[in-house]
């Protein structure tokens, strides 16, 4: 079954600051059940490894990116990013997606959120989550935090399977 995960998860070294979160216990738990499809929307949104670190902002009732020292836009960058990935779930037929927990683009509920002043207004998912939400309505997504029990990860797959 091919699973998509954020490509960081998988120890890839994508990160902004060059490293990786590979997360161990949830890739031994699913390894046996899957066929990961890891994706990195910043990587394919252009902004290189490393890269300055970037935050959702929230303004005119819709959400962007920038970078949070400069305030460079990366919004029509990860958009393209998002929708080329939302191409790549299609033609490969997935239906689950496990995301990197709290970041602006892969986050799941739990990004933080920032007014254009650059304070915290709360927490959302990160655009790229944001965008497959709206394209893929019946992709299944999760955050490894969320998955952080053998038993959470045999309930994403049940609910994978009956999507
Ligand atoms: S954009 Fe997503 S996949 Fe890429 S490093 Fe950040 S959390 Fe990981």
């Amino acid at each position: 079954m091919p699973i998509a995960i954020s490509a960081c998860l998988l120890g890839e070294r994508v990160r902004y600051d060059g490293g990786d979160k590979r997360a161990v216990g949830l890739l031994a738990a699913l390894a046996p059940h899957v066929r990961w499809v890891p994706l990195c929307p910043e990587v394919l949104a252009g902004l290189g490894v490393p890269r300055p670190p970037i935050q959702v902002i929230r303004a005119d009732g819709g959400t962007g990116v920038r970078e949070v020292e400069r305030g460079t836009d990366h919004t029509a960058r990860l958009a393209a990013a998002s929708a080329h990935i939302v191409a790549t779930l299609r033609a490969e037929g997935v239906r689950g997606f496990v995301c990197k927990a709290r970041s602006p683009s892969c986050g799941v509920g739990d990004a933080p959120h920032h007014a254009p002043q650059g304070q915290v207004m709360g927490q959302g998912d990160g655009v790229m989550v944001a965008a497959l939400r709206v394209a893929l309505p019946p992709l299944v997504v999760a955050s490894e935090a969320e998955l952080d029990s053998a038993g959470a990860c045999a309930a994403f797959l049940r609910q994978v399977r009956a999507t």
